[in-house]
């Protein structure tokens, strides 16, 4: 299996790392890589848009040739899982964004930027999630909020009552960031899906 985590900005390394943690645990083998060019797109089976800024991503994205391609791959069925800013750059609504800042608008939700205020906008939580009992410690840093979901965007991950991680088919988008603590589980779960 090969897994490309989108390296033009952000937490590229621990996406990298928890990625191959997960496969390990999931006896899965294959290579997880920076993917930085648009070539490197061929014969990936799943993609990883990892935190960071996520004006700068997508700016770097076009810039690469990589955002039209990867809307395209996305559309057709590549497993992709953005987290954070990479939710941002998946949502289909973004409140908050720079004006006619491009993205890939892949998932059925809208996000608002920034939108946990000045005193929390980084904060550690516990999450349930809706596919296993135990509950996932969430780092949130400078997080979207989602503040709608639509059509076909189901949740898989709540703090409190508030959705903070989804699906849509082939498409996860989370406010939070797993690849921070040494939990894989959501990288399991993204991986499983993909295969
Ligand atoms: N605040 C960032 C943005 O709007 C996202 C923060 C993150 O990815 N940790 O792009």
């Amino acid at each position: 299996m090969k897994v490309g985590v989108i390296g033009v900005q952000g937490a590229v390394n621990e996406h990298i790392e928890a990625t191959k943690k997960a496969m390990e645990r999931l006896n899965i083998s294959g290579e997880v890589f920076w993917l930085k060019k648009a070539e490197q797109l061929k014969n990936i089976d799943a993609l990883i848009i990892p935190g960071g800024e996520s004006t700068t991503i997508s700016r770097l994205m076009i810039k690469n040739n990589l955002l039209d391609k990867v809307k395209d791959l996305g559309e057709s069925g590549l497993p992709i899982m953005g987290t954070c800013a990479g939710l941002i750059l998946l949502a289909k609504q973004i409140e908050g964004a720079v004006r006619d800042q491009r993205f890939l608008e892949l998932l059925d939700v809208r996000v608002s930027r920034n939108a946990y205020g000045r005193q929390v906008d980084s904060f550690e939580a516990l999450l349930k999630l809706t596919f296993d009992a135990e509950p996932f410690l969430g780092v949130f840093i400078r997080a979207p909020r989602i503040i709608e979901i639509f059509g076909k965007a189901n949740p898989i991950a709540y703090y409190k009552d508030e959705v903070v991680g989804v699906e849509q088919g082939n498409i996860v988008g989370l406010a939070f960031h797993p690849e921070l603590t040494d939990d894989t589980r959501l990288h399991e779960y993204f991986l499983k899906n993909a295969f």
